[in-house]
């Protein structure tokens, strides 16, 4: 599967643990289209906007232009992946 059919699998089904297999960590936000125009504003180009302080998506959160819930959906499977690389 490419990785357009995967984003587009995500959109219409919404994450299964499934879903999510082979998918890099660090590409995880790439799959969350309402957040692309915020990570702009992300101070460091490599942000993954879980941990980092001036993180644009973080901010776009608090200020409720992206849902809490998705972010922390977001933050779940970005653990997920990142524990499964390990092994
Ligand atoms: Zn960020």
């Amino acid at each position: 599967m490419s990785l357009q059919t995967i984003a587009l699998l995500l959109i219409l089904r919404g994450f299964s643990s499934f879903d999510v297999e082979g998918i890099n960590y660090k590409e995880l936000d790439k799959f969350f289209i309402e957040f692309i125009p915020y990570i702009q504003g992300c101070e460091y180009r490599s942000c993954t906007h879980v941990k980092e302080l001036n993180c644009g998506v973080k901010k776009a959160v608090n200020k409720r232009k992206i849902d809490k819930g998705r972010y922390e959906r977001y933050v779940s499977l970005f653990e997920k992946l990142k524990g499964e690389k390990k092994w």
